[in-house]
């Protein structure tokens, strides 16, 4: 297999797979990431419209992906449901499963794939070694597309690795009767749930729970029974709908600690970079949008009308300055949400002056992005 590289980027999620399928159109690409495609991934899977133009113009076109077209919102707490008309740029159902496979077909046309595991990265003066468990590669550019935390992390001494991280995540897809237009968040004792429907028709359960509670009830079938059901929609979703898989996925140890864009003189892209409280419902989208943020700036560094220097900072400053605020409001929300008496105010507020809501979806939420 060919060696050198001009960019080669560590994992293959919807910021790699992007990145791989803008940069692959001039440089000779390699992704490397340790799943075999397509696969279902821990998420919430409601993707904003704010990628939509820009995935088409990468050749994915998402609207024709998924019927599952979700602009209304809906909330509830205990036994409270609120709902709102409308979500300001609104969004669709699609698995991972569908969109990752479908970005993974495009990245493939021409980026190289490696099934395999980076397990360190280390900079020179103008390249970069990239080790896997196999494979010692080399790159003019490196960029880190590995989510939310990877073994990766430990290894290059990220700071955000060494601190405490007590969430944990359940996805489940199942049969059940909801509109297709609907976005559902119910909160319950330590966390809230997601509820909408994917392409094929399925509805997904997906939550986040501070591992505190959870430990409790020791599974998740007892959890569900114990502390969702206390949600009148989410007991009685529980007890009329049917699960599609054998058994839910779940992740633990999920970290919402401050990173970095940049860490030494590599670029982080997607949730490496940095990642937004699920109830957002704008990982996906960030994700996407830092990958081409991040295509742009190496382009110009691989053309040479930018030195390394100025790649690093300008990728830097874009990041922080498109995506600070939304993760700032984000983790502002979930501290409500997440607190009986101020997700009791917030509620009552959201009763009385619903205009409010689509206003703080805003915040946390871009505008289309320009291909
Ligand atoms: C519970 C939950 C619900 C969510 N719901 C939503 C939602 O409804 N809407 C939304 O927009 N966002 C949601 N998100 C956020 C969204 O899932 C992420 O922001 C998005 O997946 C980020 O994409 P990514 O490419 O950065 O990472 P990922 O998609 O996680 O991809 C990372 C890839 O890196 C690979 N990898 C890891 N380590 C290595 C290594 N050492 N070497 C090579 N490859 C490696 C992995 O195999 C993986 O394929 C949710 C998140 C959570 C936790």
């Amino acid at each position: 297999m060919n060696k050198n590289y001009d960019v080669i980027i560590a994992g293959g999620g919807l910021a790699g797979l992007t990145a791989a399928i803008e940069l692959s159109q001039n440089f000779n690409v390699l992704v490397i990431d340790p799943d075999a495609y397509p696969r279902h991934k821990m998420c919430g899977e409601y993707l904003s419209l704010e990628v939509d133009n820009y995935l088409q113009s990468l050749g994915v076109d998402v609207l024709e992906l998924s019927d599952s077209k979700i602009d209304k919102f809906s909330f509830s707490q205990g036994s409270r449901t609120i709902r709102t008309a409308s979500l300001p740029l609104g969004g669709i159902g699609i698995s991972r499963y569908s969109l990752d496979y479908h970005l993974y077909v495009k990245a493939k046309e021409y980026s190289d794939f490696l099934c395999d595991r980076v397990v360190d990265v280390v900079s020179f003066d103008n390249y970069y070694k990239v080790q896997t468990t196999e494979f010692e590669l080399q790159a003019k550019q490196v960029l880190i597309a590995t989510g939310k935390r990877s073994l990766l992390d430990k290894k290059l001494e990220r700071p955000f690795i060494q601190k405490k991280s007590p969430w944990l995540a359940v996805k489940m897809h199942y049969r059940y009767e909801m509109p297709n237009d609907l976005v559902e968040l119910h909160a319950f004792h330590g966390g809230y749930a997601g509820l909408s429907k994917v392409e094929n028709g399925d509805v997904n359960l997906c939550y986040l729970v501070n591992y505190k509670t959870f430990k409790r009830y020791k599974n998740i079938n007892t959890f569900n029974h114990k502390v969702l059901k206390e949600n009148k929609v989410l007991c009685k979703f529980l007890n009329t709908a049917v699960p599609v898989w054998d058994k839910p996925i779940t992740i633990s140890q999920i970290s919402f600690e401050q990173k970095e864009p940049i860490h030494g003189k590599l670029i982080m892209i997607g949730d490496t970079a940095g990642l937004i409280h699920p109830l957002c419902g704008n990982g996906m989208a960030m994700a996407i949008h830092s990958a081409q943020k991040a295509s742009h700036y190496v382009t110009q560094f691989l053309n040479k009308e930018i030195n390394q220097a100025q790649l690093l900072s300008n990728y830097s400053k874009d990041w922080k300055r498109t995506f600070s605020s939304r993760l700032r409001y984000g983790r502002w929300l979930q501290k409500i949400l997440l607190n009986k008496s101020s997700s009791s105010i917030a509620y009552w507020l959201l009763k009385r002056f619903p205009f409010i809501l689509p206003v703080i979806i805003e915040k946390t939420h871009g505008k289309h992005i320009q291909p």
